[in-house]
């Protein structure tokens, strides 16, 4: 009888152990077939009595149908594979590409609720009664706040990048500067993203230095783009050249060849104005000539993810006539999203007041300073016996590519535990409930205090 072998005989605990069917009569478990599946329900409880067998096997004794089906209820609420939960970005970075980039102003968050609860004149003009135009809904707002004359959303910047290429350049050359020839995490390389849209791409210059005369000299017949990418993850310094927009923008005109302007992150506003490292502005560069301007709607706009191109007409509406464009159109939960945050740089008398990303970039230090004095002996308490909570100083960062070699002065909580490795401590704070995410600098854990706007956010509890 094998397994049944190291049992004491007679009084066999395994065949005290209750059924599945019998468990599913329990009232508890009435109560949870009412709000979940029953096939998951049987698998929970299946899980737990095989908990309970080994348990038995290793002289426990059975615990009660109740208890069974409590275990069987933890399992079910648990759940230990990766899902999309809440986290607390106490890491520095404000926009934290892992961490899912810019948080959404409350108007947008409305507009995305509205969307997701009805139907919408998503591609319906409301006064013709015929089809619309999505783009249509955004046009507007995006115009008057770029100065150009036309723009359409795509799924993300890598996306409008894509679709500029494909669409304009498709079977021809790409004009670029080796010294703007960036990787942009997660493998959104541009000879890659070339390569996919069907374009050649012919790279100028060298690594630290391209001239005027490196375009000149690559423009052909074959020309179909000239590419002007900001490189915004990293900054060549020291022996540098490089061919400004407008002089870019001059030499295309001269050969007949539009100038795509990758900004990335690309601010709305002049963020210097707020006191935080300057960054290149659209309205600027549509001024400067550019035929297109890209950038991204989630990093520095502070919007959902989104991938904006502004610029002439009759190049967005070839991108708009692309077949690609429908793979890469945007939903309209998100084009709601976006098309709030847009009215809130028209209208808004005080954007961070009005948008949350612009309001954690320009935090007050001494505010940072109260929520941090607030919070300290309350998590100190919460974390438990031997861990010390301090307010130091901190060195924040914008992120996603924005402003890469600027840091933001910032306040940080260290925790520290004489037993504890930094990683220690960060990983129970990363199993904490909502999980918060904090960054080890200089042998310490910090929890950067520039997104942590009231102690509440960090009112978190510790397994
Ligand atoms: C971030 C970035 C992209 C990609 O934008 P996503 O919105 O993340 O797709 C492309 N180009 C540049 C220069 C960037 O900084």
């Amino acid at each position: 009888m094998g397994h049944d072998a190291h049992v004491a005989g007679g009084t066999n605990p395994l065949r005290a152990i209750p059924s599945v069917e019998r468990l599913l009569r329990h009232p508890d478990a009435v109560a949870l077939v009412a709000r979940c599946r029953r096939e998951r329900v049987v698998e929970a409880l299946r899980m737990a009595l095989a908990d309970t067998r080994r348990a038995l096997a290793d002289g426990g004794v059975l615990p009660s149908d109740a208890a069974l089906v409590a275990a069987a209820t933890a399992f079910l609420d648990a759940g230990t594979a990766p899902r999309p939960t809440r986290v607390v970005n106490a890491t520095g970075v404000v926009l934290h590409t892992n961490l899912g980039r810019a948080l959404l102003a409350d108007d947008a968050i409305a507009a995305m609720a509205d969307a997701a609860r009805g139907a919408m004149n998503l591609e319906l003009d409301l006064i013709t009664g015929r089809r619309g135009d999505r783009d249509a809904l955004l046009a507007d707002d995006l115009c008057a706040l770029t100065g150009a004359e036309a723009g359409l959303v795509v799924n993300n910047n890598a996306a409008a990048v894509l679709l500029a290429i494909a669409a304009l350049a498709g079977g021809r050359e790409v004009v670029v500067s080796r010294g703007e020839l960036v990787e942009i995490g997660g493998s959104f390389r541009m000879p890659e993203v070339m390569a996919v849209s069907g374009a050649r791409l012919r790279e100028v210059g060298t690594t630290n230095r391209t001239h005027a005369d490196d375009y000149r000299k690559a423009i052909g017949l074959e020309t179909g783009l000239l590419v002007k990418i900001h490189t915004s993850n990293y900054r060549i310094v020291g022996f540098t050249a490089d061919v400004e927009l407008r002089d870019l923008v001059t030499i295309g005109r001269a050969h007949g060849v539009p100038v795509l302007d990758d900004l990335g992150s690309g601010a709305l506003v002049d963020l210097a104005i707020l006191g935080l490292p300057s960054e290149p502005v659209v309205r600027d560069r549509v001024g400067a000539g550019a035929d297109l301007v890209s950038f991204s709607g989630d990093k520095l706009l502070g919007g959902p993810q989104a991938g904006i191109v502004v610029g002439r007409r009759d190049l967005v509406e070839r991108l708009a006539a692309h077949p690609l464009r429908r793979a890469l159109r945007s939903d309209k939960i998100r084009l709601a999203a976006l098309a709030a945050t847009l009215r809130l740089y028209r209208n808004a008398p005080d954007l961070p007041a009005a948008l949350p990303t612009l309001r954690w970039l320009t935090r007050p230090l001494a505010e940072m300073d109260t929520v941090g004095r607030a919070v300290a002996p309350h998590l100190a308490a919460r974390l438990g016996e031997g861990y010390r909570v301090t307010v130091v100083d901190s060195e924040a960062e914008v992120g996603s590519g924005a402003a890469p070699t600027a840091t933001l002065p910032s306040r940080a909580l260290a925790v520290e535990h004489p037993d504890l490795s930094p990683d220690d401590v960060a990983a129970r704070f990363r199993q904490a409930t909502p999980p918060v995410i904090g960054r080890v600098h200089r042998g310490r854990f910090l929890l950067d205090l520039r997104g942590v706007f009231s102690p509440d956010d960090l009112a978190v509890t510790f397994a």
